[in-house]
């Protein structure tokens, strides 16, 4: 090899290396940033699952469904940090961001969560996720979540960005009657995304009073539907959210009746 052709050669791997480095930068600076965020309330919304009202930093958007991935500071290995993924349950037009928190015994994230008041600082990075509302809402809609899985879809559903006219249901599936969150959204004045539906239900698995609402888990409410031939479930969009292994059940009963993969979007927590 000769002097020009190293030269050339060298120039070549120079250029392509500042194209590498440019891009990654690119990339890096397309990450959200990690921003320090206040809490402005803290309340309890169940025995076991409290709500952080936080104040929204400046210029923070976000899509309906979208999560953020809070510092857990220390907890780690090593003292090292946690992340931990929460859902924004207030839709992307109100000022403040609302989160519901279920207690993990134990659990670093929840721990962490759980003892900050107002004024507390916390960091976190986002949005993140692409649990959003991504379908024709021309057609009917089912949103099925578990727990503190209503979350994302609470946002969804009371978001600018829903503006469905199609049959809509709306479930949440839950132990006990301690265990409902967000009981407005399925009371007689419910919002008026959702009012005028009739499957807008609490499932409840083990009931210890004398609950007059749906027994059962969810997949026996969608199993009860499709019996009585109320809803044709094929025709349908559906958003999941909760443990994989409600997700995982509802999936395999959605695809026994034809509903393909590209209709079900879905977020699993654990
Ligand atoms: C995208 C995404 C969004 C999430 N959004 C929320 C949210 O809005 N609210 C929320 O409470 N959690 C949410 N989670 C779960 C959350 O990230 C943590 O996993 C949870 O809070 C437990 O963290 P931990 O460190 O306290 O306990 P860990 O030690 O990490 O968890 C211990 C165990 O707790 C169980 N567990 C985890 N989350 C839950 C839950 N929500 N309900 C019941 N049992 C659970 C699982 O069996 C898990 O293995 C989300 C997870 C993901 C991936």
């Amino acid at each position: 090899m000769n002097k020009t052709q190293y030269r050339l050669i060298k120039k070549t791997v120079s250029y392509f290396s500042l194209l590498v480095e440019r891009i990654s930068l690119c990339v890096g600076s397309m990450a959200p940033p990690l921003l320090p965020w206040k809490v402005r309330q803290k309340k309890f919304l169940t025995h076991d699952v409290f709500e952080l009202i936080l104040a929204r930093p400046e210029g923070f958007e976000f899509e309906a469904g979208q999560y953020l991935s809070i510092v857990v500071p220390g907890a780690g290995p090593g003292g090292r940090n946690l992340r931990r993924a929460y859902s924004i349950a207030s839709p992307p037009e109100t000022p403040d961001l609302e989160l519901c928190i279920k207690i993990v015994p134990g659990g670093p994230g929840t721990t962490y969560l759980n003892s900050l008041n107002e004024g507390s600082e916390l960091q976190a990075q986002g949005p993140f996720g692409d649990f959003v509302l991504d379908h024709d809402q021309s057609l009917p809609c089912m949103f099925i979540g578990t727990g503190t899985g209503i979350a994302p879809l609470r946002s969804m559903i009371l978001s600018k960005q829903w503006n469905s006219t199609a049959p809509v249901a709306f479930l949440l599936g839950v132990r006990a009657e301690q265990d409902i969150v967000y009981p407005e959204l399925f009371s007689n004045d419910r919002p008026k995304a959702l009012a005028q539906h009739s499957h807008v239900k609490i499932a409840l698995s083990r009931p210890t009073g004398p609950w007059t609402g749906y027994r059962g888990r969810v997949t026996d409410y969608l199993r009860d539907l499709q019996a009585k031939a109320e809803w044709n479930l094929a025709q349908t969009h559906y958003y999941l959210c909760g443990s994989g292994a409600m997700i995982a059940e509802v999936k395999e009963l959605l695809g026994a009746q034809g509903v393909a993969k590209e209709q079900i979007h879905m977020e699993k927590y654990f």
